[in-house]
């Protein structure tokens, strides 16, 4: 097997040495178990999280330990009969290895839809997909008419949160890293209008972008950008705050909103969330991004990197704002 080890705590941006890959023999399969071989390994800002010894929502990894990590695999042997060779399953919270033995009554197995990229089960239908869907949909309460401001727009969330709330009748207006992005997010994506914070003045344009104010703020990067996004909310808005991605790199604490008395003016409900929360709920959540995807009322990208020894390298992608869509690395064949 070939495992990635966590062995040192990052200092700021991941580095050379914090990880070390391992080649190591594999002990025979337990019973009950299934050995999965890694086809695609989803790599998310929180992984990020995990390394560092902050008080997050799940335990740091332990220092030699392998780095948690899950994404899409194949069984290659089973000890449990329900889930026979060749069955594809989600990895769920397991590791950045070529094989991770499961116990069989825990694998997540992956529904066959004709037509549907495995990919899509990492991003729309996957974990990515139901936290843009549960947090629009139980936090935003995204209604007809309502402006709705997405950050990291062109990212895996993002560009699902901006096309659930096309489909629920919103004005949605993204703010992303590159005009490449930003012509993605229009043309493809449907966006109403979308906003390169690299070049803009951010708040200029929302002015001219969202003459109504804005009602929902979903946000997933915090910072700056947070700020003037804050100032311009309206009444009663809602906040989603799903992530703060322009922090996760810092090493010496990281600053709230400094206009945090704006929400307490404008009556904003600010809720955080973790998508482990509504894991009961997926089977609702895939079921509503599966029928717009069908009819194509969803457009997904995927930025899939090639080769296990690649994994932390390009984790940074996340942080330089490579990636357009969902970021994998796919470590073998489908
Ligand atoms: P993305 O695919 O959106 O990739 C991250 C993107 O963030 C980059 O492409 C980059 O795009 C943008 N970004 C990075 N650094 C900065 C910065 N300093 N300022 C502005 N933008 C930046 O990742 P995900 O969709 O997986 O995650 C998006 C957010 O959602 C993250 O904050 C993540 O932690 C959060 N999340 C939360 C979950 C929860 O349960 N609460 C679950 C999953 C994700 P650009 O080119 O625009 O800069």
């Amino acid at each position: 097997n070939q495992i990635w080890y966590l062995r040192k705590r990052p200092v700021g941006k991941l580095a050379d040495g914090d990880l070390e890959l391992v080649t190591e023999e594999m002990a025979p399969l337990g019973p009950d178990m299934i050995r999965v071989r890694t086809i695609y390994l989803s790599l998310d800002p929180t992984n990020r999280i995990w390394m560092s010894d902050m008080d997050g929502y799940l335990p740091p990894v332990p220092i030699d330990n392998p780095m948690r990590g899950g994404g899409i695999g194949i069984v290659e042997e089973s000890n449990f009969d329900d889930v026979p060779v060749g069955t594809l399953i989600n990895t769920g919270l397991s590791t950045w290895a070529m094989y991770n033995d499961i116990p069989g009554g825990m694998a997540s197995v992956l529904p066959s839809i004709p037509g549907v990229p495995l990919t899509a089960y990492m991003g729309p239908l996957g974990a990515t997909g139901m936290t843009a869907y549960f947090g629009l949909m139980d936090i935003g309460k995204p209604k007809e008419g309502d402006t709705l401001v997405v950050s990291a727009a062109a990212g895996a969330v993002g560009s699902m949160v901006g096309q659930i709330g096309k489909i629920h009748g919103c004005h949605v207006v993204g703010i992303a890293g590159s005009d490449d992005k930003c012509k993605w997010l229009t043309e493809e994506a449907g966006f109403d209008a979308a906003i390169n914070y690299k070049t803009e003045d951010v708040g200029a344009a929302l002015d001219k972008r969202c003459p109504n104010g804005i009602d929902i703020n979903f946000e997933s990067v915090g910072g700056e950008i947070m700020d003037v996004v804050i100032a311009r909310l309206n009444d009663f808005s809602r906040m989603p705050l799903c992530g703060l991605i322009s922090t996760y790199n810092d090493t010496d604490g990281s600053p709230g909103p400094t206009n945090f008395a704006n929400l307490l003016m404008r009556r904003t409900t600010l809720r955080g969330f973790i998508i482990l929360d509504y894991f009961d709920r997926f089977p609702e959540g895939a079921q509503a991004m599966a029928g717009w995807l069908m009819e194509g009322r969803i457009k997904f990208e995927t930025d899939v990197v090639q080769g296990i020894e690649n994994a932390p390298a390009s984790l940074e992608r996340l942080f330089t704002g490579a990636n357009l869509g969902k970021l994998a690395v796919q470590f073998g064949p489908e």
